[in-house]
């Protein structure tokens, strides 16, 4: 058996890993959007591909599918993930088309993916394989490949949250493929980043100031959403945010409350024009907007109208990729994408409510599952994790993009 890496390979973005057992399988097939331009896999054992699996929406696994679509083979995937891969792929062919990289597959590629998905639940066997809850967004899954005696976790995370159930996991396996994106620390407590979310939002309305939380559309939104229920009537939701929590809500089985969950999305505004922006910021004292990491969207939008208010928070949630819009604003206060650049004067804060197994985590999925065979992948730091796991008694590698383990 081999597994060739073409992307998420010492990084994190456009994971793609080409699994050759019996069959020849592609799990994932992303892009990666930041730093920009953004850069996709290179697909160049495209032809005998017997199938491929989709592991979650998020475009760094989805958002380069049609480009295995050259040639018509079926993807397997959760319902929900179908729908939000969709509407994520569409929109990063608008963005691509405005921000004039483009994308390098059309309509008609995107409509062949669409047309070449296959429906699957958790535990249903498909082709020798089963998908497992992920825990890391609705309707994620880790796949197993039983033949091969392969599983791979996609984005993972082991603890319960507001929205979601932890992950689920097969008795063990032969060769584990994990995520490594946090293989180096362990997340503070939960509830304790929660309580300080909370905290810097109270502090926002108290001096009737706007608490902005840039998130990703696609879990993340919701997530936030779960935790700030209590402040439902006060939030305005903006961009795709919008679309990705009602179909949460329309597949409710993916998320621990679905009752609870729609009870929130009734409570909050939804903005229907971009015109509103200025009369939305009166109004809403917390605004949830896409792009998580501020690479575009209405989240930015909104930063360049409250820009100058010392008072006004930028509150993140999560994981900001090295070089990004978000990270940079971070370490310098000046905000820079493209042609756009301005100094954010409002405070900023990072909170960890990830979506990804912390060290911990991840170590306890590799106890729990006793692999021979360890492949790293979707990290900054997937070298020194491999021989860390060398250390322990583990066969492990962290291939880059473009090379193969053989097993
Ligand atoms: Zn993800």
């Amino acid at each position: 058996m081999r597994i060739k890496v073409l992307g998420a390979g010492r990084e994190v973005g456009r994971s793609c890993i080409v699994v050759e057992g019996r069959k020849k399988v592609v799990l994932d097939c992303g892009v990666k959007l930041q730093p920009e331009p953004p850069q996709y896999p290179v697909i160049d054992e495209a032809k005998d591909i017997d199938f491929a699996v989709l592991s979650h929406a998020h475009l760094d696994h989805c958002g380069a599918m049609p480009l295995l679509m050259k040639r018509r083979i079926p993807v397997y995937m959760t319902d929900i993930t179908l729908e939000l891969s969709s509407l994520l792929l569409k929109d990063s062919m608008k963005v691509g088309r405005l921000q004039g990289y483009g994308t390098p597959f059309g309509k008609s590629d995107f409509k062949k993916f669409v047309k070449s998905s296959r429906i699957v639940g958790y535990g249903e066997k498909f082709l020798s394989c089963r998908l497992f809850d992920a825990g890391h967004i609705p309707g994620s899954a880790g796949v197993f490949l039983e033949n091969e005696g392969v599983f791979y976790t996609g984005d993972v995370q082991t603890i319960e949250s507001n929205l979601l159930r932890p992950a689920k996991f097969p008795a063990a396996c032969k060769t584990l493929i994990i995520e490594s994106t946090y293989s180096r620390r362990n997340h503070p407590l939960r509830e304790q980043e929660e309580f300080r979310l909370v905290e810097a939002v109270e502090e926002a309305l108290g001096k009737d100031e706007t608490a902005l939380i840039p998130v990703f559309a696609v879990g993340r939104a919701q997530e936030v959403l779960s935790i700030l229920k209590e402040y439902a009537p006060k939030i305005a939701l903006d961009g795709m945010t919008k679309t990705a929590s009602e179909l949460v809500a329309e597949y409710g089985s993916y998320i621990r409350n679905r009752k609870e969950f729609r009870k929130i999305l009734k409570k909050v505004h939804m903005v229907k024009k971009g015109s509103e922006r200025d009369k939305i910021l009166k109004k809403y004292p917390i605004i949830i907007a896409s792009a998580g990491m501020l690479g575009g969207g209405p989240a930015v939008d909104y930063l360049s109208r409250i820009s100058h208010r010392e008072g006004s928070k930028v509150l993140f949630t999560g994981f900001l990729v090295e070089e990004s819009p978000g990270s940079n604003l971070i370490k310098t206060k000046i905000f820079e994408n493209g042609s756009q650049k301005f100094d954010v004067e409002c405070e900023l804060h990072q909170f960890s409510l990830s979506a990804h197994a912390d060290r911990k985590g991840l170590l306890s999925i590799i106890s729990r599952l006793r692999p021979k065979n360890v492949v790293c992948v979707h990290g900054e730091h997937c070298g020194e994790f491999a021989d860390e796991l060398e250390g322990r008694g583990i066969n492990a590698y962290a291939p880059k993009n473009g090379e193969e383990v053989k097993l």
